[in-house]
Parts: C-alpha cells; structure tokens; sequence
C-alpha cells in the first residue's frame, strides 16, 4: 500500500500552536491542501487566515488526508488525540507523524497501536525552536520503519532542514532527550565556568575567546553563551527573553530522567541538572531563556 506519498496532498494539522502554527504555515506555502483543529479558537483564526481549512476536531482533522501531523504538548495529549479519535477515523493508508516532544514510552505505545490498525507512523520531535519553524530549518529526529520513514521524509523536508532517521519506534524521542540532556548539562557547565571567571577576575570575553576555540566549546557557548557580549544573538543579550524556555527545558530533562530510571541508567549529571532547573522554576522563571539560570548559579555563589 503507498502510504501518504502525493506532490500536493491532503495534510491534517493537529495543535497549531508556537511550533505547529508555522510548520503548518511552511506545508501550506509548499502547496499542500491543510486541515487544521486545535482548542485554541484563536490560533484556528490565524491558520484560516493563512489559508488552511478549519476542522472541528482533532477526528474531523484526521478524516479524508493523507498525512495527519501533530504538534501537541506531551504525552498524554497525544496519547489521547490518537487513542481517542485519530487511529478510529483516519483512512486506511493515512501516514501519522507525531512531532511532539513525549516520552519513549508513550510513543512506542501509540506506534504500536497505530501498527495494530494497519497505518504506518513516525515520531518525529524537532530541534531548532520556534525560529527554526518559521524559517523551515528544523532538524527532525525521526523513529519508524523505514518505509515510513521515507514516506514522512517529502513532508518533513518542507518543514525542516535536516532529518535524521534514528531507529525504530520511539527512537526519534530517544534522540530528542539525550541531545537535551547535554544541552542541559552544558548550559550549566557554562554558565559555572564564567561566574567562576568573574570571581577570578577573568574577562567574559577572554574566555569566550580561549574556550570557544579550546576543549570546552559546545553550542551553549558558541551559539548560546549565557553572558551579554561575546555571542550577540544569544538571549543573554535580551534580558534572557526565550529562545527556549526555563519550561521546556525542565520538561526535556523531566522526560530523560524518568527515560533513565525506567531503564535503568545512571544518569548523575543529567538528574543534577534536573534539580537545578526545577529550582530555577519554581523561583518564577518557567517563561524566562534556559540559559538564565547563570543569574541563579551567581545568586547562589554571593
Ligand atoms: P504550544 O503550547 O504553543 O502548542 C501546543 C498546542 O496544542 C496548543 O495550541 C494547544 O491548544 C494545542 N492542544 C493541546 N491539546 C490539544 C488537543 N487535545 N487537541 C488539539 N490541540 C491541542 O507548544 P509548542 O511550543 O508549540 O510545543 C509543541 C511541542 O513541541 C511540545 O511537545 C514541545 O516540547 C515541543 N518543542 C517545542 C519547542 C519550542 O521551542 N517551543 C522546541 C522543540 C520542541
């Protein structure tokens, strides 16, 4: 059976949020015929505006394409939009990709729930945030067989600019959280190392200049640093305004540790950081950059 693969095709949007909002823009400008649903009115009035077809629900959504995509907050969203309404309504053949970021779990369970009724399915969670989806220039971590795979590739393509098949089922989420893992981790790193500095007496861009070019550059250096000055784009520059969120973060690093302990790996540092960014949040910095708990790690060294 061809499953989903057309030029234009039919593509159902579920959850068109601050991700899903312009990826479902970026297929719509590829050409392709988009129905959205979400439980935002507000955001169906912007993708209408855009030009996409608004669906009553996330069934209604599913129904009569040949794609269905969805960009929801987390597990049990998804496993709910699917188990609930999506695998009952979809027409045989209708490709799924789920590019939410959600536990292994819950997505090797959906997949397999979607394999049951006979539809082929991928999850697919991005790295790149929400200036990635505006410009198209996601990196897609894609779990699946490989006939889905280079069936979701066309349209994942249009919305991303590296996609990467990572394994089976699951295997895009497993990505997902151990890149944010390191992210985490590194942020701190970073951070450490430049309030450390400034108690030496060390300038920010000195040492951006020796470590960016030395054994401890990493992207939340050189592409992130947490410091006003040395990277000009960095939120640093901006009061700290996300950028990735205090939030998210949180929630990545929350998903990797429950990941390590149901499988039973030793994750010291990760669960550190963990602690370190719950902190961070319930001091009321959920909607502030990721990497302003620097203010946090100088706070707690006064
Ligand atoms: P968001 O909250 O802006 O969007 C999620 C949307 O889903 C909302 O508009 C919400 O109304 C809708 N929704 C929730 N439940 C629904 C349901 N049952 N039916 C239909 N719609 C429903 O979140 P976001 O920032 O777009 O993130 C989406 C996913 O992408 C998350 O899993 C997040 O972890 C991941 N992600 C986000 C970023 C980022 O920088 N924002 C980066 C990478 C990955």
């Amino acid at each position: 059976m061809e499953i989903g693969r057309r030029t234009m095709a039919r593509i159902g949007f579920i959850g068109v949020g601050n991700m899903g909002g312009p990826m479902a823009r970026n297929l719509l400008k590829a050409g392709h015929a988009l129905k959205a649903f979400d439980l935002s009115e507000k955001l169906l009035g912007t993708m209408k505006d855009a030009g996409a077809e608004i669906a009553g629900s996330a069934a209604e959504a599913a129904r009569d394409v040949d794609v269905l995509v969805t960009m929801l907050p987390a597990g049990p969203q998804v496993r709910k939009v699917y188990e609930g309404e999506v695998l009952s309504q979809a027409a045989p053949g209708t490709l799924l990709v789920d590019c939410s970021t959600i536990d292994v779990e819950t997505a090797r369970a959906v997949a397999a729930a979607a394999g049951d009724k006979g539809f082929a399915m991928v999850d697919a969670p991005v790295s790149g945030g929400v200036g990635g989806a505006e410009a198209g220039t996601l990196t897609f971590m894609v779990g699946g067989p490989e006939e889905a795979f280079e069936a979701a590739r066309p349209y994942l393509e249009q919305m991303g600019k590296t996609i990467v098949h990572t394994g089976g089922a699951g295997n895009g989420q497993a990505a997902k959280m151990c890149n944010n893992m390191m992210l985490g981790i590194q942020m701190i790193s970073v951070a450490e190392a430049f309030v450390l500095a400034e108690k030496l007496g060390l300038d920010h861009q000195k040492l951006f200049d020796v470590s960016s070019k030395a054994s401890g550059q990493c992207w939340s250096l050189t592409t992130y640093c947490p410091v006003p000055g040395p990277v000009p784009t960095s939120p640093a520059n901006r009061d700290y305004q996300p950028g990735f969120t205090t939030a998210m973060m949180l929630k990545d690093l929350k998903l990797s540790q429950d990941a390590a302990e149901g499988f039973e790996a030793e994750t010291v540092l990760g669960r550190e950081a963990m602690a370190l960014y719950q902190r961070f949040s319930e001091g009321g910095n959920d909607a502030v950059d990721f990497s302003g708990i620097i203010k946090m790690i100088r706070e707690s060294t006064e």
